[in-house]
């Protein structure tokens, strides 16, 4: 089979997978006069807005592209889980990952010295990756998800609640915290042979922010947030 036929396959599985799952809901409209109609994000096509219930997905019936997927409580549950990663990031960035003894000499790994271990080694842009995948993206991304869904679920309007809002989207393509974790593996093996390795709490903390930022991103529904930020909004400028 040639690349060509298989992405060809593909496509038309994933487009099948689709149909399934939103034609019901959603349908390619031909009036333009109707005002009750959204564009995909990723191929534009105009569809007739859907109101799905918690459990759809709805994709884009040309392209596939995730339009909408309703979540039970997902400003609760990014509420609390921002909160709880909040205070993984301190022992995941502060507390030793691992020790390493070797020949009676035991020394310890902060995830923020496996970092500056790459700055000096002259593998800057290397590391400059690691720092922002691994450290910087993921404080930002989960501060924003902490202030967004704080103000949504207090009902508080602020005026910066829609560029967060963008800022956390773009954000979390970029928070790659398995990429450090799969460095991590690779040195453990490595050294397995040669070192004893102790693993310290900084790993336990550091995996279990790992599960918080995945869940972070499955538990958000970016629809129901961007009409709460749009609602609250509103109600604002009712009241001024
Ligand atoms: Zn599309």
């Amino acid at each position: 089979m040639t690349f060509f036929s298989f992405t060809l396959l593909y496509q038309q599985l994933l487009l099948k997978k689709s149909r399934i799952n939103s034609i019901s809901r959603m349908f390619v409209t031909n009036d333009l006069n109707s005002t009750n109609y959204d564009a995909c994000p990723e191929c534009d096509l105009l569809i007739n807005h859907a109101h799905p219930t918690i459990g759809d997905k709805v994709h884009c019936p040309r392209c596939g592209f995730l339009l909408a997927r309703p979540r039970k409580q997902s400003i609760e549950h990014t509420f609390s889980l921002s909160i709880a990663g909040l205070i993984l990031i301190f022992p995941a960035n502060l507390l030793p990952m691992m020790g390493i003894e070797v020949m009676g000499k035991s020394t310890n790994g902060l995830l923020f010295s496996g970092v500056m271990a790459l700055f000096s080694e002259t593998m800057w842009p290397v590391a400059i990756v690691v720092f922002l995948a691994s450290i910087l993206f993921p404080l930002v991304h989960i501060l924003l998800s902490f202030l967004i869904s704080g103000h949504l679920y207090f009902n508080r309007s602020c005026r910066y609640l829609a560029s967060w809002m963008r800022w956390m989207q773009h954000l979390d393509e970029w928070v790659m915290l398995e990429v450090y974790m799969l460095g991590i593996i690779v040195a453990c093996v490595k050294l397995m042979a040669m070192a004893e390795i102790k693993f310290g709490w900084g790993l336990y903390a550091f995996i279990a922010l790992l599960i918080i930022t995945g869940m972070l991103t499955s538990k958000l529904d970016t629809e129901l947030f961007w009409h709460r930020i749009g609602e609250l909004r509103k109600e604002h400028h009712h009241e001024s």
